[in-house]
This record gives C-alpha cells, structure tokens and sequence, in this order.
C-alpha cells in the first residue's frame, strides 16, 4: 500500500482534478490524502476572522464569492448532468452550513468546523468524479479515524486502530480517498493539524497503514537547497536523509509541514518528493539511507521572538538554567534556540502567546529583553564534529550580514543563526553564494 498525498495545487482547478484521476488510476493498492483547493484554506481563515469580528456583511461576501468559484468548479468539472447536480447539491450543503454562521455565536469549535470545509468539499467533487468516471474508489472520512490527544499530537494507537477498521469494510477496494488536514480532537471535536497539515496525514496515515511509500505530489520538482520563493536559483536534492527533512521542514520549508517526518521517520517508511507539473522528474527521496557529509539546504522560519535574560547571578549558579526553562515548560512553551554566556542567556520563540507571562516570570532572574521581527537560518546537512571547514565556511558567506545568534554542535545535521527578518533575503543569498556557489 502507497500513501499519496496532493496538495492544494495539484486539486487546485478541474483540469487538475482531471490529470490526477489519470496519475492515481494504475491499479495498484493505495490511499489518497487530498487538500482543500488552493485558496480555499485562506478563504475560509477570512471568514472565520470576518464572523469573530461580527463583520457578518463581509463574511456574507466571502461565502458568496468562494461559492461562486465552487459553482464554477462544479460545472466544469462533470460532464454528466446527474454528477453535475450531486455536486451542487454538496456544494449548497456546505455553503449553507457556512452562511449559518452569520447568524450564530462564533467560538474556537466554529471556527475549527469551518476550516474544515475545504478538505470535505474537494475529497467529496474527487469521489463524484472518480464515480463518473466508473473508477471504484471509496472517500474515507477522516473524521471516524484522525484524532490528536490533549498535547495536539496524533494519537497513533487510536488511529491505528480506526483506520484499520475502516479500510477492512471495503475488502476488493484498492483505492481510498481521504482528507488531509482534519481530525478530531480529545473532545472528538473537529480539530485539525495546523496549516498545511495534510502532509502530516499522509505520513500518519502511512505509519498507522506501515505504507511501504509515502508521496508528497507538490507544485515543484522536490526539496530545494533554498528557499525558492525568496532566492531565484536553486535546485532539487535528490535524497535526504529523515533528520535533515525534518530540520528544514521545522525550520521554515514550506513544502513540508514542520513535524510530518517524524511518524515516518518512526517506522522508516520513504516519503518521496513529487511534482504533479512534471510527474516524471526524479523529485526528493527521503529516507534512513545515510547521505555524504556537506551542505544540502537552508531554510528559514520567521515570526522568531528573541528572549534574553541576563543575570548577576547565573555566574557559576546550577541551577538558573533549570529556573528559567521551568518558567517555559509551564506555559508549554517550545524553545527553538539557545545560546548562553557566563553571565546571560538567549532563547527563541516562534510565536507571542504568553509573552508578557512569561517575561514578567522571568523578571525575577535578572534583566529581561524582548527582540522581534527576527528570522532562524538554518543550515542543513551532515557536518561531523571532528571535521574541519563547516563553520569556516559559514562565517565566511556571512561576513557582511550582522547575525544575533549561533547554534552549533547541538545536531551533526543543523547550524542555525538567528538574523532579523529584514536581512532573510540577503543571508539566504548570502549562504546560496558561498556554501553552493550560486549568484
Ligand atoms: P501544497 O499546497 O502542495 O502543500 P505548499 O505551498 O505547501 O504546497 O509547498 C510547496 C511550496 O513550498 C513550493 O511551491 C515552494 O514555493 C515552497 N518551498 C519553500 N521552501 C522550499 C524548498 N526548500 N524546496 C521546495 N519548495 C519550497
Ligand atoms: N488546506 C490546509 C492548508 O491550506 C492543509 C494543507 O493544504 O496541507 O493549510
Ligand atoms: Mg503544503
């Protein structure tokens, strides 16, 4: 069994929809984890805002303008006039559900439900077209098996299981189709993996199925030694291994969610890279296959929040260290960097919530500031603590760029500098130029 994944692009039109019943339709077993529509996701988050906001005019807009695109899809996507209705009649099921809202009370629950509409609406148009299309398939609802426990992490017994249970209904059927993104959470509320989570289904599902692959099918040949979207040249790596995915997709990769590796990881099963646009490119194989020591990427994560806490007292004090992530812990607050001196320390965050809780905790160890707008770098790859030339090199590119902060040692497969964000673009052309030699 194969896991394939399709990203909002890859469904993002009918002639889309159409290229992937082509591309899944070989005949060999496998699920298929489909995304909203690209844009959808968004639309539906200005909706929630615009609801939360009791801006029901504007939100009544929204819905009308995102059900007229639906319309659209709808009536070019079948060619049956029996599909065609099925699929209006899905389409003004899940907009009218939407439009109840603006007369509602809006909570958190609401607006996780609504979220959730995209991936419902473009696994239900896929199902009708496979239908008419006389492919046998059946659309699994996410729902009756992905569920997170009370920490937001994927509850893989309970997956497991349901899964299991709901793939064994259908024996004879070699072809699944599912939602990414959406589960249910501790309370079986509909929940879901955060942005771009359907890349985390794909894997959970792959971990909970023991896929023997798992394909990530994207709008680009593959993992990219730098972040295309803000640096001009930049290739495709062949092969990673599972840590040094997981630190670029932690660290800012967009084309994966920041902790899908792990459950793959977890049951070493590969996921490949893969571009719907050119089907036949080799894209970005991912697995425990050791890698040669060197470069392969960098990428870069915004919205980074620095926290430094200086202190008279940290000089030779066990202790203060413990003191300070304790402060931390209890707000469950994940730390990304660390740096230390003899009489100062510096963390970083990547989001606000409890900052000013926070802060004032931490007042009582010594002199406390806040930086934002900042950005971790990090540089990828496999970098032996015995060999030479790794942070030559690094020093080297950066020469010009004034960095905040410096993370080495703690990983053979990641070195991280934290810049502000204003300066993102020169250093990621900074480091394209001096670690992979491209202008
Ligand atoms: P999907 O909707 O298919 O999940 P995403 O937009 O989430 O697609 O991810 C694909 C995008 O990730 C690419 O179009 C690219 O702009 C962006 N991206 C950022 N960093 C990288 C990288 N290092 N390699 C490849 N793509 C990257
Ligand atoms: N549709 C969701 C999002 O836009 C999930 C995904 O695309 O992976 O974030
Ligand atoms: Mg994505």
């Amino acid at each position: 069994m194969k896991i394939l994944k399709f990203g909002g692009t890859s469904v993002g039109s009918p002639q889309r929809m159409h290229s992937l019943v082509e591309l899944i339709t070989d005949g060999k077993p496998k699920i298929v984890v489909l995304s909203a529509m690209s844009g959808t996701t968004n639309a539906l988050v200005d909706i929630s805002q615009a609801l939360y906001s009791k801006e029901h005019d504007e939100a009544g807009q929204l819905i009308a303008a995102l059900e007229k695109k639906y319309t659209e899809v709808v009536n070019e996507l079948f060619s049956s006039e029996t599909s065609r209705l099925k699929g209006f009649e899905l389409i003004s099921t899940h907009f009218d559900y939407l439009r109840s809202f603006t007369r509602d009370l809006f909570t958190v629950n609401e607006e996780r439900a609504i979220l959730a509409q995209g991936e419902l609406i473009s696994t239900a148009l896929f199902q009708f077209l496979l239908e008419e299309k006389q492919v046998a398939s059946v659309l699994l609802p996410a729902l009756n098996f992905m569920r997170i426990n009370a920490n937001a992490e994927p509850d893989m017994e309970y997956i497991t299981e349901n899964i299991r249970y709901e793939l064994n209904k259908y024996p004879g059927i070699e072809l699944f189709i599912t939602q990414g993104y959406i589960c249910r959470n501790d309370y079986g509320e509909t929940d879901n993996l955060k942005r771009g989570g359907s890349d985390y289904t794909a894997t959970i599902i792959g971990a909970a199925v023991r896929a023997e692959e798992i394909q990530i099918w994207t709008d680009i040949d593959g993992m990219h030694n730098n972040d295309p979207r803000v640096v001009n040249s930049t290739y495709p790596i062949a092969k990673l291994t599972f840590d040094e995915a997981a630190e670029l997709a932690y660290f800012g990769a967009k084309i994966l969610h920041p902790t899908c590796i792990l459950p793959a990881k977890n049951e070493n099963i590969p996921v490949k890279l893969l571009n719907t646009l050119q089907p036949d490119a080799a894209g970005t194989i991912i697995s425990s296959e050791n890698q040669a020591e060197g470069f392969r990427a960098v990428a870069a994560k915004d919205g980074i929040t620095a926290i430094n806490i200086k202190s008279g007292r940290m000089l030779l004090a066990y202790g203060f260290l413990r003191a300070v992530f304790e402060v931390f812990e209890r707000y469950r607050k994940p730390i990304d960097m660390i740096t230390t001196s003899e009489v100062a320390v510096s963390v970083t965050v990547d989001n606000t919530d409890d900052l000013v809780n926070i802060v004032e905790e931490l007042n009582e160890f010594g002199t406390v500031n806040v930086d934002s707008d900042l950005s971790i770098v990090s540089i990828v790859g496999l970098f032996p603590a015995d060999k030479p030339g790794y942070a030559g090199s690094i020093f080297d590119a950066l020469r010009n760029i004034p960095v905040r902060m410096i993370s080495y040692g703690g990983s053979e497969n990641n070195i991280s500098i934290l810049v502000d964000t204003k300066l993102k673009k020169q250093t990621l052309l900074a480091l394209n130029k001096g670690l992979f030699g491209l202008e």
